[in-house]
């Protein structure tokens, strides 16, 4: 067995090698690929960006006969398949969208057995001339991309990804190997079952992104927050996530007056400004998007630098998922979160609508809670999946780049703001809000105060130093870590039992400042510096020539620039400068079919170039 095994890797490697140009598989990707050619059904959970198309692309070449993939998306269908056949493998997709003649040639050359991988939807795979199309050739495995939308514990639910129980019905001695980034146990459960799949192999590997850089910070001037950040990650592409559509147009609107050049995304827009501001964003033709959550499925794009919520999402699920569409090549990308706690109450409304309200008030709530504990973000995030962190310092978020500040006495602090919501609540039996009570810790004496004569309360002015937005900061983590609580329509603060274990010294919370502007420079500078030495090496104009090559043959191929080759590679060749095909065979992503392809016109800029630099 072993020996087989060994054999096997060796095919595999030589596979990975020839189409794909990569010299090593990533941590899991081995495992799912030997139990796919070992003939077992499987489910594999790998977060986005983990290289999960490979996993089933690589064995349907190993394997005799055509891998029919399933996959919710017709507009990531035509790329994936349009990627392949760049890496020249035999690849189609059939959908509705294709005009007849396409559709019947592509059934021509399925009967032709000349398909090695074919992409389809699932309404389209239960159409009868499908099955009897498909039940007329053989098929090497069945592949449920994007499983979590069969469950409606997913966060994407599509009705269509029901019944599809129809596989193991209609061709009962094929393996369905199902994939998808989402980690949680009930849609794991849900997968499993209504697929039916028998004695699977299952493969959860860590939800952790170790190259993401998460960063939460309190919202204050969201336009000045986010501008500060495009400056810093300038010419890089991005996502910028709001909570509503109307915040999506106002913000959209102000980044581009600014000069920051960006188009917008949400349900509002009419379908096809939706998908042209879309295919604008993968075809690189603008850099930054400002969109709701409705933005990212069938986002392939590999060199998003940076994604932004201006808000907080709804759940750590989300915003995993939204983060994890920056860096999936898995270069440094960097993950911002601006929140406040209006976000909690928005949502919380929201979600009493919702039928499971509960389950979905403690996500939550989780969520709020990573917002506002400074800790390990990328522990937070892997403890919520259930999973073991064994790092001890992540290097990668603000709290263990230690960017985050804690102040000096906490539990001081903590007990001053929770004695004054205390006594001012007592004495009138209702409560007031975050603002107006950071307003009496200051000593504003504002008109609301004035009418309640909340100048004579023991607390008024007894922290005349700090500035309000200090002290709304303080308060909201007293709120995220559960010491008081809003409630209603006002959004009034009390203490909650936990609270009142803090009041009497039992417990500490962890409090950190907000961040000045003198350490946000200074953030900003370690930044470029790492950039810097990520790019030390490599030839900066070199690599801009090759960037153009690179979008002159995209445009003229119609494919999204990535498509060709990804920066990584790109990155690659302006470093090694290569001068003959052997040596460009060695860059990153260069397999056979590219080199064929491309190593004549990428070496000829290569060669004018170094020969102008020594004159
Ligand atoms: P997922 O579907 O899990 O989100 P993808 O399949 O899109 O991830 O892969 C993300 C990126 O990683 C792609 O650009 C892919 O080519 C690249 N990738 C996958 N496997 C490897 C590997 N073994 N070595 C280098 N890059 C890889």
């Amino acid at each position: 067995m072993e020996l087989t095994k060994k054999y096997i890797s060796g095919e595999m490697l030589d596979c990975l090698k020839r189409y794909w140009g990569y010299a090593r598989f990533r941590p899991w990707q081995e495992d799912t690929i030997l139990a796919i050619l070992d003939e077992r059904d499987s489910l594999t959970v790998l977060p986005t960006g983990g290289g999960k198309s490979l996993c089933f692309q690589l064995p349907a070449l190993l394997k005799e006969g055509m891998a029919v993939v399933i996959s919710p998306l017709i507009s990531l269908m035509k790329d994936q398949v349009d990627g392949l056949k760049e890496m020249g493998i035999e690849a189609e997709c059939l959908n509705s969208s294709q005009p007849v003649e396409e559709q019947r040639a592509v059934a021509a050359r399925i009967r032709q057995s000349r398909i090695k991988l074919l992409y389809i939807s699932p309404e389209r795979l239960r159409a009868e001339p499908t099955v009897s199309l498909l039940k007329s050739v053989p098929l090497s495995f069945f592949v449920i991309d994007e499983a979590h939308c069969i469950s409606h514990w997913g966060h994407d639910f599509r009705e269509d990804y029901r019944g599809l129980n129809f596989i193991k019905e209609n061709f009962a001695s094929a393996n369905i190997h199902a994939f998808t980034a989402t980690a949680t146990k009930e849609v794991c459960l849900d997968i499993l079952g209504q697929l039916n799949l028998g004695h699977p192999f299952i493969n959860i590997a860590s939800v952790d992104r170790p190259n993401l850089v998460y960063r939460v910070m309190p919202r204050l001037n969201i336009i000045s927050q986010i501008t500060e950040l495009l400056e810093r990650h300038r010419l890089e592409a991005g996502i910028i996530y709001c909570l509503r559509r109307d915040d999506v147009d106002d913000i959209s609107a102000r980044l581009n007056e600014l000069g920051f050049k960006n188009l917008p995304y949400h349900a509002g827009l009419s379908d096809g400004e939706r998908h042209a501001n879309q295919e604008s964003f993968i075809r690189e033709e603008v850099d930054i998007i400002v969109a709701t959550v409705a933005f990212g499925m069938g986002i392939d794009r590999p060199d998003i630098r940076f994604v932004i919520h201006a808000a907080m999402p709804k759940s750590i699920e989300h915003y995993h998922q939204e983060t994890g569409r920056a860096g999936r090549d898995s270069l440094s990308a960097y993950c911002y979160m601006f929140y406040g706690g209006g976000d909690f109450r928005v949502w919380s409304f929201f979600l009493k609508q919702s039928p499971n309200k509960e389950v979905m008030m403690d996500k939550l709530q989780a969520i709020y809670n990573f917002c506002a504990r400074p800790q390990c973000r990328h522990k937070i995030i892997v403890d919520y999946f259930n999973q073991d962190y064994r790092g001890q310092n992540c290097q990668a978020c603000d709290y263990c780049l230690q960017e985050v500040e804690m102040v000096d006495e906490p539990l001081k602090i903590g007990q001053g703001i929770l004695r004054c919501v205390q006594s001012i609540s007592f004495e009138h039996g209702q409560g007031f809000g975050a603002g107006y009570i950071a307003n009496l810790l200051k000593g504003n004496l504002t008109e609301q105060i004035s009418r309640w004569r909340h100048q004579q309360a023991a607390c008024f002015g007894s922290m005349p130093e700090e500035p309000l937005v200090f002290i709304r900061f303080m308060i909201e983590q007293l709120v995220g870590q559960g010491f008081l609580r809003r409630d209603g329509e006002y959004a009034t603060l009390s203490l909650t039992d936990f609270g009142r274990r803090l009041l009497g010294g039992e417990v500490t919370p962890i409090l950190a400042k907000p961040l000045i502007a003198k350490k946000r420079k200074e953030i900003s500078a370690k930044q470029r510096e790492k950039k810097a030495k990520d790019w030390a090496q490599v030839d900066g104009t070199l690599f801009e020539l090759l960037r153009r090559k690179r979008a002159q043959l995209a445009q003229k191929q119609g494919v999204p620039a990535y498509i060709i080759f990804g920066d990584r590679s790109l990155k690659d060749m302006s470093m090694i400068k290569p001068l003959t095909s052997e040596a460009f065979a060695t860059v990153f992503g260069v397999g056979e079919h590219k080199l064929k392809l491309y190593a004549e016109q990428f070496i000829a800029i290569i060669k004018e170039y170094t020969e102008r630099k020594k004159e």
